[in-house]
């Protein structure tokens, strides 16, 4: 068969990978004139690593992307250290990432809150009944469950921080896969996302995949003899297609598909996210903290403040201290239209609060990436708004981050729906 793959992040890569070694003639259409996706990165001269534009690591059970590792046979390109994740309570930041630590944080007392977080911590890892899970909101049912202290103190700023406006819309069964499959070690590959994304784009090419870098795919039709992508005003015709995009994206580039599976790609809901990357001249936590977790209601300009260079060593980028300060976002926030220099001046003053000392001098250099496609929201009942990948297109496939359910989005369900996308369209 001739297919066609849009988009060289990890779930296209994952499918050419399985649709090439299964014999077929395999071509991936990529906009940008990198592959990597939102996984991709960026690297400054003097550094040996890349940066990923947006935070990421992998956690311990992300088996299909450890897995795929060790197929490709670089299990030894991957680190897991143990990075410091830290709590907000009243102005001081607490560690907060083995069961001790959270035993000692003060920030739900020493009483019955405490013995409610550890049981209803102990219950969402236990059942795997998401099903039951997905018909309430994790609002209502943390709210019950947990109590309203700990609620409020845990996991509603989690909620505010991710979903914005949605958070009291998201289900209970996000809230479960999240405890349920989160590890303390937080890993990487040797690097950095980047050079993992490059290293198995040239493996792909070496198995004889053709992957078109800069080529904007405009649409995708179905004719007599197959299925026809235009890109760069051409048109080439495919047995078979796989789009990777965000839904809303999908729907523009295939508008012949029924009216009722483009209504479910565009009723899918997500957040947008903008990211500020610095390099600084100091570290900036002197406790050696990677991630902290804030409450947006304490007035932070940010959700996510992550100094990667306490993850992985300042060595790989010359000396430089590696800063993140992000947020999920509607699109239409005004963050998406503030210049570089306006979301600077917005975030500096807060990093005092991290650092007294800190001062505006320590900045060396200063990164935005801005996506409008970050997140998706999972309403109640979401299994049922999940559009399929085989969409009702002769021969047209579509797996996006929307479709990864129960899970919480990440580059191991990219892999994981991409291969799973891949089985199909071999078998059908
Ligand atoms: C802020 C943030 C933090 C994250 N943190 C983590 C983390 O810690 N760990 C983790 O594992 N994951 C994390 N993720 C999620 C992870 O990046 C994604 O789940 C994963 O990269 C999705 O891969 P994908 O292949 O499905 O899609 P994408 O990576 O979005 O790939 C789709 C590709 O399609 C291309 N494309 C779009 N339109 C066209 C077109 N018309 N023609 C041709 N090509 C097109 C795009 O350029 C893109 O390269 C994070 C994401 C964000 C935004």
């Amino acid at each position: 068969m001739k297919i066609a793959i849009i988009g060289a992040g990890f779930g296209g890569m994952a499918a050419a990978y399985d649709l090439k070694n299964a014999g077929h003639d395999v071509t991936v259409y990529e906009s940008a004139d990198y592959v990597g996706g939102l996984a991709s990165g960026f690297k400054e001269p003097g550094w040996n690593w890349w940066v990923e534009k947006f935070y990421h690591h992998w956690f311990q059970s992300d088996n299909e992307m450890l897995g795929l590792i060790r197929e490709l046979g670089w299990e030894d390109k991957v680190l897991f250290p143990r990075p410091l994740t830290v709590m907000y309570h009243k102005g001081k930041f607490y560690p907060f990432d083995s069961i001790v630590k959270a035993l000692l944080f003060p920030g739900l007392g020493f009483g019955l809150d405490k013995i409610r977080f550890g049981f209803v911590g102990l219950f969402l890892r236990l059942t795997n009944n998401w099903k039951a899970l997905e018909k309430v909101t994790a609002d209502a049912w943390m709210m019950k469950w947990a109590g309203r202290n700990v609620y409020e103190k845990m996991w509603k700023p989690l909620l505010i921080g991710k979903f914005g406006p949605y958070y009291r819309d998201v289900n209970m069964a996000w809230m479960w896969a999240r405890i349920k499959a989160r590890t303390t070690r937080l890993g990487t590959f040797e690097g950095g996302f980047q050079r993992f994304a490059d290293l198995f784009a040239e493996k792909l090419r070496g198995m004889g995949v053709a992957i078109r870098l800069g080529a904007k795919v405009e649409s995708i039709r179905r004719e007599q003899a197959g299925l026809s992508v235009r890109s760069d005003g051409k048109s080439e015709r495919f047995d078979k297609v796989l789009v990777t995009t965000a839904p809303n994206l999908m729907a523009k580039l295939a508008p012949d598909l029924p009216e009722n599976y483009l209504k479910g790609l565009l009723e899918l809901k997500s957040m947008g996210a903008v990211v500020m990357v610095m390099s600084l001249k100091h570290q900036l936590s002197n406790e050696g903290y990677y991630w902290f977790n804030l409450p947006k209601e304490e007035g932070y300009p940010f959700l996510a403040l992550n100094e990667h260079t306490n993850f992985v060593s300042k060595e790989h980028f010359g000396g430089d201290h590696i800063i993140y300060a992000g947020d999920y976002l509607e699109a239409g926030h005004e963050y998406f239209s503030m210049s570089d220099e306006e979301l600077l001046e917005r975030f500096l003053p807060a990093f005092k609060k991290f650092n007294p000392a800190f001062e505006r001098d320590w900045v060396k250099k200063v990164w935005v990436f801005k996506t409008n496609y970050a997140q998706p929201v999972p309403l109640l009942n979401h299994s049922k708004n999940i559009p399929s990948i085989q969409t009702p297109i002769e021969g047209l496939y579509f797996a996006s981050m929307s479709q990864v359910y129960p899970w919480d989005r990440g580059t191991n369900f990219a892999v994981e729906i991409g291969r799973r996308a891949a089985r199909m369209m071999l078998s059908s």
